[in-house]
């Protein structure tokens, strides 16, 4: 199956692996992303599916979503679909719109030469890229900027084939985990590989080579540099795409959750029998079965669990300095959100909704009918029960509130919680109608 392209005299070796063997079934892929790449070969551009949607297909899972690579420039790219958008900064990609879904159509990489530009390649200190946007590679040149194997195998619709320059098949067929390239070279190019390869291992049935391993002890603190609020997605992606709790676990074995949540995970290490930690478990369990049965969840509501463990410390310590219960968790909350956002930058939006959860536990004793009607009108209340609910199942507290609030809410089936107050956030002033 072996091939040679070539490139500037450079030659690169890659298999070519045909649909007999392959077996990605078109009609089982998504159709649009189908259309997309064939929009991009009839214009002369080479199109490909790569990353989950290659991925996951060929490890038996239902990929999330799907992404091209192409030769087309980000303009060219654009020019060619109505509804289309440059975004990124370190790593600009289109977002090309059809019907209801995005898909992310990534031009191919080059390797870094010395001469590029400052907004195409951009490198700091400790080795990090904080810009790769060289164009003008090859397929075979785009695989080695990819992060793992697994990750670069190209399906290409005009033949029908999977390409692969980097051992990737044998890694699929092995269910392997492996980075490309030098391993800590490349944690180090971008920390959050890191984290995709916890949220790879939670997620798939995959094993990890050692030599990719190994450099996740080290260099997790790396995680430090990247830019907060990157970080506050890429956390939920980590626990709240359906792997939460497995997910958890492997990130404080390799340390990860450490560097991300510092405060909460001293309390935690310094408390290993902690009712925190069943908090946290449980927390999360319940958000992978809410999103396995196709409900919503609230990142406002997951980091106040992953913050508890600091915030509810914090406010023992304010209360025993002598500060009201109320002024202590308002203040508890504050400080505790603001620490951590050094790391993890949660927006002011989920921020507000996280306090207000830790607020209004203090509230929820209060069980008089015409207090308890009011907070049941509260646009918090569910949030807040839930969580009541956690702390008595993680045994923080002794149980029987919870089951109050239960039987209250099933007693008043009429009283909803009010409709969201506005936020603050300016609205777009309408222009003036002019004649
Ligand atoms: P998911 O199923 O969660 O979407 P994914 O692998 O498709 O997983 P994306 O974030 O959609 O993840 O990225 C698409 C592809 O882009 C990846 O498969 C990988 O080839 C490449 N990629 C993404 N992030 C990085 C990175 N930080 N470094 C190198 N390559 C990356
Ligand atoms: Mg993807």
């Amino acid at each position: 199956m072996g091939r040679i392209s070539t490139r500037n005299g450079e030659t690169a070796i890659h298999d070519i692996i045909p649909l007999e063997i392959h077996g990605i079934d078109e009609d089982r892929l998504n159709a649009s992303a189908i259309s997309i790449m064939q929009t991009l070969n009839e214009a002369g551009f080479e199109a490909y599916l790569v990353g989950g949607g290659v991925r996951d297909f060929l490890l038996g899972n239902i990929p999330k979503d799907f992404d091209v690579a192409t030769n087309a420039t980000p303009d060219e790219i654009c020019g060619l679909f109505r509804r289309a958008r440059i975004v990124g900064r370190r790593f600009q990609i289109v977002h090309v719109r059809m019907g209801p879904e995005v898909f992310e159509v990534t031009t191919f990489r080059a390797p870094h030469q010395d001469d590029s530009n400052d907004t195409e390649a951009r490198q700091d200190a400790n080795g990090m890229l904080t810009r790769d946007n060289v164009y003008g590679g090859t397929v075979a040149d785009d695989a080695q900027r990819r992060d793992f194997t697994l990750n670069a195998l190209y399906y290409n619709h005009k033949d029908r084939c999977v390409y692969d320059f980097c051992g990737a098949w044998q890694d699929a067929k092995a269910k392997q985990l492996r980075i490309i390239g030098e391993p800590s070279t490349r944690y180090r190019e971008d920390p959050v590989r890191m984290l995709r390869a916890i949220r790879f291992l939670g997620k798939l049935p995959l094993t990890i080579d050692p030599a990719t391993e190994a450099p996740i002890f080290e260099l997790g603190h790396l995680l430090r540099e990247v830019s907060s609020s990157r970080l506050f997605d890429e956390v939920l992606k980590l626990l709240q795409a359906g792997h939460g709790a497995d997910t958890f676990e492997l990130s404080w074995e390799y340390g990860l959750h450490q560097v991300l949540f510092p405060e909460a995970s001293q309390v935690l290490e310094a408390n290993t029998e902690s009712t925190y930690w069943d908090l946290i478990e449980q927390a999360l369990e319940n958000t992978d079965a809410r999103l396995k049965s196709g409900r919503t969840v609230n990142p406002a509501f997951l980091y106040a669990c992953l913050l508890w463990p600091a915030a509810h410390q914090r406010f023992q310590q304010l209360l025993a300095e002598g500060l009201s219960a109320q002024d202590a968790m308002r203040k508890a909350g504050a400080i505790t959100i603001d620490a951590n956002s050094a790391t993890v930058a949660i927006p002011r939006r989920f921020a507000q909704v996280t306090r207000e959860i830790w607020e209004l536990q203090l509230r929820l004793p209060n069980t008089q009918t015409r207090r308890a009607l009011a907070m049941l009108r509260q646009p918090r209340f569910r949030a807040a029960y839930d969580f009541l609910l956690l702390r008595e199942h993680s045994k923080e507290i002794p149980a029987g509130l919870g089951q109050w609030w239960t039987e209250f809410q099933a007693a008043h089936p009429d009283v909803k919680p009010e409709r969201e107050q506005p936020d603050d956030r300016p609205r777009r002033r309408r222009r003036p109608f002019r004649k």
